[in-house]
């Protein structure tokens, strides 16, 4: 299997496994739009229990559930404090003008994260010139940030403040299962500190489809219209519900191996005379800033001919991310790659 493709792009690209195929296959279904999709109902209500949060929304993206919840929590003429290179502003196609007509306060993060202090002072007075601060979002774990992790009594300190403010908190969790993970974090402390959170299933969980948002059940019941006017009720949408649980099941403790991986990769590159800088790898992204003698064209293209695909992202900047369909003998090909170059 020397030649087979090592795709470290994203934790998106994973395909279902024979045996997530089969929970497909063999899935309850019903007209979720009626509310008749047992399976749809099951996949909400466990990854809302295993957060200690009330109720859950399937919806086809993380996306989708980040930019419901923004649309649900926020008003026109108000504000979204987040992070400057949070997705819910740089990667969701400016969904929050679009969508929600709200402006943003973007601040500048440690890979990512932000602090209860930070946040503290971009809340707006009342004054008629700004808008209203209608919402606070964080990322865990931050992707731009390199897989960066929160530490929970950060998150502690920025949720007193939200609660302070009497403003919701909304977390995009597209990768909080390999925060936890990394972390030993107990899932229902985010539950108990976060109004809202957004979880994915297609990234490293491994699911073809599939984020569900979590939130109170007043909360849950509002955001059925959001997800129906932007086009996201779904009708038979069990058989893709069955592979989330199936993710829920199977692939949440194995997310320790991709970070084992990505731990070794990131020590391999820091080692290698054409890397100037690795992002300290804390889950499965692993974020390398190349000296400037190494075009970064130049090495994607030599990763290309040796069957291996990454992502450019930035200036120099690449990033490698593990996941499913990585294994061992993968590593080790890539190992002696890197070591060749
Ligand atoms: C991938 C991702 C999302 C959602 O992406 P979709 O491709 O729309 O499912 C949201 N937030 C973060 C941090 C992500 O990495």
């Amino acid at each position: 299997m020397t030649n087979s493709l090592i795709d470290l792009r994203s934790d998106t690209v994973t395909r279902p496994t024979p045996a997530m195929l089969e929970a497909m296959f063999q899935a309850r279904v019903g007209d979720d739009v009626y509310e008749e999709d047992p399976t749809v109902a099951a996949l909400e209500q466990e990854t809302a229990d295993r957060f200690g949060l009330e109720a859950g929304l399937f919806c086809p993206s993380g996306t989708m559930t980040n930019q419901i919840a923004i649309k649900a929590h926020t008003e026109p003429l108000s504000e979204v404090i987040c992070e400057q290179t949070s997705h819910i502003y740089l990667w969701e196609v400016g969904g929050i003008a679009f969508h929600s007509g709200a402006s943003v306060a973007l601040l500048p993060g440690n890979r990512g994260r932000l602090t209860a202090a930070q946040v503290e002072t971009a809340i707006r007075p009342q004054n008629v010139h700004y808008p209203t601060t209608s919402l606070i979002s964080l990322e865990n774990t931050h992707n731009r940030g390199g897989g960066s992790c929160y530490e929970l009594p950060e998150v502690a300190a920025i949720a007193e403040v939200a609660q302070r403010h009497r403003i919701p908190l909304h977390l995009d969790g597209a990768r909080i299962f390999n925060a936890l993970v990394a972390t030993g974090q107990d899932a229902r402390e985010y539950g108990r500190l976060f109004d809202t959170i957004s979880v994915c299933l297609s990234k490293g969980l491994g699911a073809p489809v599939g984020s569900v948002l979590l939130g109170s059940k007043a909360f849950v019941q509002k955001t059925k219209r959001i997800r129906k006017v932007m086009g996201g009720g779904m009708r038979q949408a069990g058989y893709l519900a069955a592979a989330g649980l199936y993710a829920l099941h199977h692939n949440v403790e194995r997310l320790a191996d991709d970070h084992r991986r990505a731990r070794q990769l990131g020590a391999t590159l820091a080692a290698r005379p054409y890397v100037a800088e690795v992002l300290p790898v804390e889950t499965n992204l692993v974020i390398f800033r190349l000296r400037d003698t190494t075009p970064a064209d130049d090495f994607l293209a030599y990763l290309e001919q040796h069957g291996i695909k990454a992502s450019s992202f930035g200036p120099q900047m690449i990033r490698f991310v593990t996941h499913l369909d990585v294994d061992d003998a993968m590593l080790d090909r890539l190992e002696t790659v890197l070591t060749a170059l």
